[in-house]
């Protein structure tokens, strides 16, 4: 059997009356590389915040790699994990965003040195040393010392999925990371994701509208419908064949 990686167990998230997330149950299993779709309100987002502890979850547990990130059991009750223990279970998650995030005032190696120094407690000389070889395998070796305003969107882009693979991820999130790129910056994002998925033991997650890259790039495809997983299934099949009404209509809306 597959390793468990990531694992949503019963979870429900509401915001006030809004239930966003209703009982969901969703495993990922190690190195599956998993797209999550859906109409915009769907919980897409959610699920990746929840992932990197932006959110509390009202009830339900989940768990990353075989550690509860939410709550801990103890003496039979559900107690919530301490800080120390979120930081070390949120250390094996890295997260790309729509809109990179990346610090304005450091360069691309700096951007990339940061967290390795101030939270794993590199030496700067190591830490300099992975960002150098990480800004290299996303194509950016000769961009290592230009500022973000000085940056394409796709290479910042690019800088921040380097940025977070310098903390050594399982798990890496990528939430819409190519909606805010103009068309033709669209492919070079893509073709990082594609080598990462190929050339490194990575569990990856992502919410995106490229339904293109998804089919070709997933091995299971979630559509997420009313707080829950509507459908799933390997993307030919998914894609090929939808077996529910409402992806159905969400599909065939996108045409
Ligand atoms: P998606 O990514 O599928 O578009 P989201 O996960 O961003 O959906 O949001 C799901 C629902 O939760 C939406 O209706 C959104 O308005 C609501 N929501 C998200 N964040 C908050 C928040 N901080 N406070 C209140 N409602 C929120």
């Amino acid at each position: 059997m597959k390793e468990t990686m990531v694992r949503f167990e019963n979870v429900t998230k509401r915001y006030d009356a809004l239930t966003v997330l209703d009982n969901l149950n969703f495993d990922v299993a190690r190195n599956e590389k998993v797209t999550i779709i859906g109409p915009s309100g769907s919980g897409k987002t959610t699920v990746l915040r929840m992932l990197m502890t932006l959110e509390r979850i009202n009830e339900g547990c989940i768990w990353v790699d075989g550690e509860p990130l939410t709550h801990m059991q103890k003496n039979g009750r559900m107690v919530l994990a301490s800080d120390q223990h979120l930081r070390r279970v949120r250390g094996k998650i890295g997260m790309v965003f729509q809109h990179f995030n990346l610090f304005p005032h450091m360069s691309a190696i700096q951007n990339c040195m940061e967290a390795p120094i101030s939270v794993l407690g590199l030496p700067k000389k190591e830490a300099e040393a992975r960002a150098a070889e990480l800004l290299d395998m996303v194509g950016l070796g000769d961009k290592k010392k230009h500022f973000p305003i000085q940056l394409s969107g796709g290479q910042k882009q690019r800088v921040a999925i380097a940025r977070a693979l310098a903390m050594r991820p399982k798990v890496m999130l990528f939430d819409e990371v190519t909606s805010a790129l103009d068309p033709e910056l669209v492919g070079e994002v893509l073709n990082v994701i594609r080598k990462l998925g190929a050339e490194h033991d990575l569990t990856m997650l992502m919410v995106t509208h490229q339904m293109g890259f998804a089919k070709e790039f997933s091995d299971r495809v979630c559509f997420f419908y009313g707080g829950k997983i509507a459908e799933q299934g390997p993307p030919e099949r998914l894609f090929g064949n939808p077996q529910n009404e409402r992806t159905r209509q969400f599909l065939s809306a996108l045409l």
